[in-house]
């Protein structure tokens, strides 16, 4: 893979370490289960998004940029990844956030605060609203002079879906150093940018290892027509061929619940799982849910005994401590059930 050509901006702890969960995978009882421990990429508390930024950061640099723009909801670990990301390079950021201003400033919108960048909240906006009112902030910004580089929510775009790619490159690696091969890659979907990414990566590499991504926010078509758009742009900017079809791309909207950072009983019994039985911490509204899935692919047999299973944890962590009431209550009901 020739990543080499693109300009990157150096931000996350790389590699990432890659650990066996030798505890989780007898308890289940099927494939070995492995950690890719992006959690760990260092900036502004981790996440896998630290990898996408690398590349962005790099095109804005290039392009001269002085401030970064981008979007997202109140707990959003990618705008809180983008200030950190863009403090390191020494420009400013602006976020267009949705929601009220919060009074109590807890998580993801505390570190946005901590990183002195300027946020915008909309009071009234839907999520899909966010990208038509940054269109307008970014317009205010040229007129007073800025020059500002703008990243789609999430990273989703063909730079972003680079950082994954090397993050394959990096995972097979880091497989091929012990003499093991991965039959799956698990991970939690948003956006798409990751899952698409990690798709023309493993692709790309002839890996065999299929990625299976988790929604945490679409339905699942939604998510494959946004995954396939990107794979093939990236692909393109990558200038290598693929054969991308809807089919190819594995999607799962089973785990996602009532919906986007809404927990569901599976996601906090998947938490208490990884933390019981590896010291693990996952986030209610990604990893968690993420790890509902991988745990019921492995319950159903879909992943079984003799395969292999990598875990990407993509982070999220802050926005654990900004969980609603309802998930204590329910981590101390499941855990009290557990004691009987
Ligand atoms: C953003 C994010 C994802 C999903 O990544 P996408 O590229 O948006 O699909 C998964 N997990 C965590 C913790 C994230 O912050």
């Amino acid at each position: 893979m020739q990543l080499a050509r693109f300009p990157r901006f150096r931000l996350a702890h790389l590699p990432t370490p890659l650990e066996e969960m030798s505890r989780l995978t007898s308890l289940l009882g099927g494939p070995r289960l492995l950690v890719k421990r992006d959690d760990c990429t260092g900036l502004a508390l981790g996440g896998s998004k630290a990898r996408a930024l690398e590349f962005l950061l790099g095109a804005a640099l290039e392009e001269g940029a002085d401030c970064v723009v981008t979007l997202g909801p109140m707990q959003s670990n990618h705008t809180r990844m983008t200030a950190a990301a863009a403090r390191k390079a020494g420009l400013e950021c602006v976020l267009v956030v949705q929601g009220e201003s919060p009074r109590s400033p807890q998580g993801n919108v505390l570190l946005d605060l901590l990183m002195g960048a300027r946020l915008l909240f909309f009071e009234e906006a839907s999520l899909a609203d966010l990208d038509d009112l940054m269109l307008g902030v970014v317009e205010d910004l040229r007129r007073e002079g800025h020059r500002p580089y703008v990243i789609p929510g999430g990273g989703y775009s063909p730079i972003g879906g680079l950082g994954y790619v090397d993050a394959v490159v990096e995972l097979l690696g880091q497989l091929n150093a012990r003499g093991w091969k991965a039959d799956a890659l698990v991970v939690a979907s948003g956006s798409g940018c990751a899952q698409s990414g990690l798709l023309v990566g493993t692709l790309g590499m002839r890996s065999g290892m299929e990625v299976i991504g988790i929604t945490i926010n679409r339905e699942r078509e939604t998510l494959q027509h946004r995954i396939l758009r990107e794979a093939r742009l990236l692909s393109d900017l990558m200038g290598i061929q693929l054969e991308l079809s809807e089919e190819k791309i594995q999607v799962y909207d089973e785990y996602l619940g009532p919906g986007y950072a809404t927990p569901t009983t599976e996601g906090v019994e998947a938490m208490r799982l990884a933390a019981a039985a590896e010291g693990l911490v996952l986030d209610p509204t990604y990893t968690g849910k993420a790890m509902a899935g991988l745990i019921s692919l492995v319950r159903s047999g879909r992943l079984g005994v003799g395969q292999t299973a990598v875990f990407l944890h993509t982070g999220g962590l802050p926005g654990l401590f900004a969980s609603p009431e309802w998930f204590a209550a329910e981590l101390a009901a499941q855990w009290a059930a557990a004691a009987k």
